[in-house]
């Protein structure tokens, strides 16, 4: 059992973050935020796939004012991603938007941040302060020679008090490097001298393979040291996925799950039947179901039931037929070609008694 990190909570419109509350999935659209068809169409794909919270980019003047129309329509709270510039984030504090993510580093001017966080305030906005190692301020570069997890959470701390000095407390912090260990490692530290809640995630992680596997690796530490209270899993891939594998991960230890997930064997010697084949068809198929429940697909009779006894129900494929089992006990034989879609029906069984 993870014991969490205690932090203060921070709400995103109705979406809590930190405390006791569970721990947030969001993503960020990749359409060009002016078009607002587009970008909506995504964002109600990622609500459906599970996104709490939705990041939108805001590089220009024509995304600021196409903000009104997304928020309004988004069945989320609405990010927006200030870079730069005062103007932009000034205009966006207008679109009635639920958080804005300022780089206090990139802006740089003490007055103009003091100012975008009373309007916050006034407006009840939260913000998250992104240190990135891409983006850190020259003076810790100077200083540290590189983005080093030490200047990372110098930077983080700083912003971190001149926000609270202001007296702005709605705020969350997220300090990322593309580098796993670094990330992890100034997250620690920062983690140790605060309550401010933490958004994490590995950037810049990569294309789908390589990037979930760094992702799974830096965010399920911080993880297991009870270090997150919003995750967010960049990937060089469809956002859909980067919500896929959020929660995967956050399954895996245990602290949230949506949706099926499916335990498989590795396949051995004594397999007759094609897994992979069999897996990919009912992942495709129960895709769609939210009933959160462990799903086992397995080579064989032998061992199957014992390997997967955590799985609420499962298929023993064996030859040319599969013993459909349910809470670790046999309930009936299939044949093969029969297999998939009973399974599928105790499923729908189980999704219809939950309600
Ligand atoms: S479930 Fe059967 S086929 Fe799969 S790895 Fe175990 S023993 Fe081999």
């Amino acid at each position: 059992m993870i014991e969490r990190r205690k932090t203060r909570a921070v709400y995103v419109g109705n979406v809590k973050i930190g405390d006791d509350a569970p721990i947030v999935v969001q993503s960020m659209t990749d359409t060009k935020t002016h078009d607002i068809e587009s970008t909506l169409n995504q964002i109600n794909r990622l609500y459906e796939a599970g996104c709490e919270i939705i990041r939108v980019a805001v590089p220009r003047e024509e995304d600021a004012l196409a903000l009104p129309e997304i928020v309004k329509n988004s069945p989320i709270p609405v990010i927006a991603d200030i870079h730069f510039s005062p103007r932009i984030a000034f205009l966006s504090l207008e679109s009635g938007i639920h958080g804005i993510r300022l780089n206090p580093g990139n802006i740089n001017d003490e007055g103009k941040i003091r100012e975008i966080l009373q309007e916050c305030k006034r407006k009840n906005i939260a913000v998250r302060i992104g240190v990135n190692s891409g983006s850190l301020e020259q003076r810790l570069l100077d200083k540290y020679g590189y983005p080093s997890a030490q200047a990372l959470v110098e930077s983080a701390l700083n912003w971190s008090e001149f926000f609270e000095k202001v007296g702005f407390t709605n705020f969350k912090v997220s300090i990322k490097g593309s580098d796993v260990l670094e990330n992890v490692e100034a997250n620690r530290i920062f983690a140790s001298k605060t309550d401010i809640p933490l958004h994490i995630g590995i950037t810049e992680a990569g294309p789908s393979g390589k990037g979930t596997v760094k992702s799974a690796v830096g965010i399920g530490i911080l993880l297991y040291m009870g270090i997150g209270d919003t995750v967010r899993v960049s990937l060089t891939a469809p956002p859909e996925e980067e919500i896929k594998v959020a929660y995967d991960i956050l399954a895996s230890l245990g602290l949230r799950r949506r949706g099926i997930e499916i335990i498989s064997c590795p396949t051995c010697g004594r397999i007759e039947v094609d897994l992979p084949k069999v897996v990919k068809e009912v992942e495709e198929k129960l895709k769609d179901v939210k009933l959160p429940i462990k799903v086992a697909i397995m080579g064989c009779v032998v061992n199957a039931i014992g390997e997967a006894k955590e799985a609420d129900i499962g298929l023993a494929c064996g030859y040319k037929s599969a013993i459909l089992f349910k809470e670790g006990n046999p309930i009936k034989r299939v044949s093969e070609e029969e297999m998939i879609d009973e399974l599928l029906k105790e499923i729908k069984q189980m999704e219809g008694g939950v309600g």
